[in-house]
């Protein structure tokens, strides 16, 4: 389905973001993998790419960071001559109330979360519309959608994916380039590992399907988003959340 493709998967280390990687790849796209830290995630990712009989490139880059994405997406143009796909899915918690939340701790989830899509996109922005195709998937989150208490920072990076979605989707829809959103509810990864059973028992039960998400339902969606069956949707937020957001 996406042979001949290249796909560049923020956060395709470990997560959401690696099942995305490997489901692209499954279906015959070469895969960029930006990730922050954890090499030993990101070279396994790649090393399961090229099981497959892909192709895979990892770089450390921190999305919140302008010349680092930058410096990437020169590296992956270079290594692959095009991108067709980007999915930003990089993202951290620094949850806590509004009534204690610190400047820092504010800046930086809206740096990694909303800004380093910013950078990505705008970095790739000529490249695609010179090739007149593409596809951009955000990842946000039903938390963007509804608000969630002792989130503030997360929620308002989400919800801000949101209009930046619908921006480039209005900017780029002559170009024969798609920008979609997925807005994924509890998902079963690193991220809500430390969440304590309370909370996760909790949110269970204001699930609908009564269960968990896992990585490869989202991965699922994004795929169909990159497929050529998405081809006339854009600007659109796709909620995988087993009804939670309804
Ligand atoms: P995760 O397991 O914690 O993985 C996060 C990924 O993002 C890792 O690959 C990490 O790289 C990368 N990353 C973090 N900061 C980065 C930075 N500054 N630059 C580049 N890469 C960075 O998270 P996840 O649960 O898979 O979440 C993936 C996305 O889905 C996030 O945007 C999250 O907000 C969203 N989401 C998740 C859920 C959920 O329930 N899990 C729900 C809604 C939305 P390293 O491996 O190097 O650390």
């Amino acid at each position: 389905m996406l042979k001949n493709k290249v796909a560049v998967v923020t956060g395709g280390s470990r997560g959401i973001g690696r099942a995305i990687s490997l489901e692209f790849a499954r279906q015959g796209a070469s895969v960029a993998i930006l990730y922050a830290g954890n090499e030993q995630a990101a070279l396994e990712t790649a090393a399961q790419i090229r099981e497959m009989g892909q192709q895979a490139l990892t770089i450390r880059c921190d999305v919140a960071s302008w010349d680092e994405t930058k410096e990437s997406v020169a590296t992956i143009i270079k290594t692959f001559g095009q991108v067709d796909i980007l999915v930003n899915n990089a993202g951290i918690t620094r949850d806590g109330l509004t009534l204690s939340m610190s400047e820092e701790n504010f800046d930086a989830v809206v740096d990694t979360n909303l800004k380093g899509a910013f950078h990505m996109i705008r970095h790739l922005f000529a490249p695609m519309m010179k090739r007149r195709s593409g596809r951009i998937i955000n990842i946000s989150s039903v938390a963007g959608l509804m608000g969630n208490a002792g989130q503030i920072n997360y929620a308002s990076a989400k919800a801000g994916l949101i209009g930046m979605t619908k921006t480039v989707a209005k900017e780029l829809a002559s170009r024969g380039i798609t920008c979609n959103a997925i807005a994924p509810g509890f998902i079963e990864t690193d991220m809500t590992a430390v969440l304590s059973d309370r909370v996760k028992e909790n949110a269970e039960k204001t699930i609908p399907m009564g269960r968990m998400g896992k990585p490869e339902d989202i991965a699922a969606a994004a795929l169909f988003l990159a497929s050529d069956a998405a081809a006339y949707i854009t600007g659109e937020v796709i909620r995988v959340d087993g009804g939670l957001c309804m």
